[in-house]
């Protein structure tokens, strides 16, 4: 695997016209393993980033918390066979420095997760933006687990007309039902096991609906009650149509998902499931 540690040096290397380009902040886990996967499955050379853009974080605490395990990452990716890692420093991918022309993510930026974190798309979409300009990959992975991320990145592509296929990814879980997150390692014992709440009032919420439940207050009603207690407060809870990220107050339908993020133990989780009949 080629370490790719400048702007330069991702521009020489050869790597032909199949390329699948999977963005990430590091803290490598499953999760990301398994975008690359299907990469390797889907392209004849893949390239994996790890830069923690410090445009997408509205705090500075939780970017200077953001947890770093580059020596773990570089072996996992060696270990799945990656053609590259690309590991820019800001001035690779910003080199206009602090004077960055933001993309915006628009209005279907300013919901959900963006309302949580003013600002956080468009870095968010700066830095895809960015990367698939550096990288010029025919595929790009986004894993569902981050359902409003990957809709955004879709948009953009679309509007953009950018020449490059966005492949979503299964959201992958622990054995306990938590989706893998980076952020998991900040959680404590008891945290964690509150954070369990998440996925199954997702369960419970996708069980109503397929036994027939089509009033999006009713399915979010039996996801508060699941939450109630615990160390957890919701930042928001809704049921969003997946291609615009809509919120859907009355009737919904399959293919609809259903959304969660909240604060478990002081740590951001987010979770989110699609609906089937
Ligand atoms: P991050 O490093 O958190 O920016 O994530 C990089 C990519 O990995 C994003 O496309 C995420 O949606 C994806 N990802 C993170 N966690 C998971 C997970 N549990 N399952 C699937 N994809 C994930």
């Amino acid at each position: 695997m080629q370490q790719l540690t400048s702007s330069q040096q991702l521009s020489a290397f050869a790597r032909g016209s199949d390329v699948g380009l999977v963005p990430t902040m590091g803290a490598l886990h499953a999760g990301h393993a398994s975008l690359v996967e299907r990469a390797k499955q889907e392209n004849g050379c893949v390239i994996v980033s790890i830069f923690v853009n410090p445009l997408q974080f509205n705090k500075a605490d939780d970017l200077r918390k953001y947890p770093q395990t580059l020596v773990a990452d570089i072996a996992l990716l060696e270990k799945l066979n990656v053609d590259a890692v690309y590991l820019p420093q800001y001035a690779d991918v910003y080199p206009e420095g602090n004077d960055v022309q933001q993309l915006s993510a628009g209005s279907a930026g300013d919901s959900f997760e963006g309302a949580a974190r003013p600002g956080h798309f468009d870095g968010m979409l700066t830095v895809v933006h960015r990367l698939l300009q550096q990288v010029s990959p025919s595929h790009v992975y986004f894993g569902e687990k981050d359902a409003q991320q990957l809709c955004l990145a879709r948009l953009m592509v679309e509007k953009l007309e950018m020449p490059v296929k966005v492949v979503g990814c299964d959201l992958i879980r622990d054995a306990d039902g938590l989706a893998f997150s980076s952020r998991n390692v900040h959680l404590s014992d008891a945290a964690r096991n509150d954070a369990l709440r998440l996925h199954q009032a997702l369960i419970r919420a996708s069980e109503d609906f397929a036994a027939g439940e089509r009033q999006a207050q009713n399915l979010l009603n039996t996801i508060h009650e699941v939450l109630n207690g615990g160390d957890i407060k919701i930042a928001y809870c809704a049921v969003v149509n997946d291609k615009t990220f809509a919120e859907l107050n009355a009737e919904v339908d399959c293919g609809s998902r259903v959304i969660i993020a909240a604060e478990v133990g002081g740590v951001h989780l987010l979770d989110n499931m699609s609906l089937v009949s």
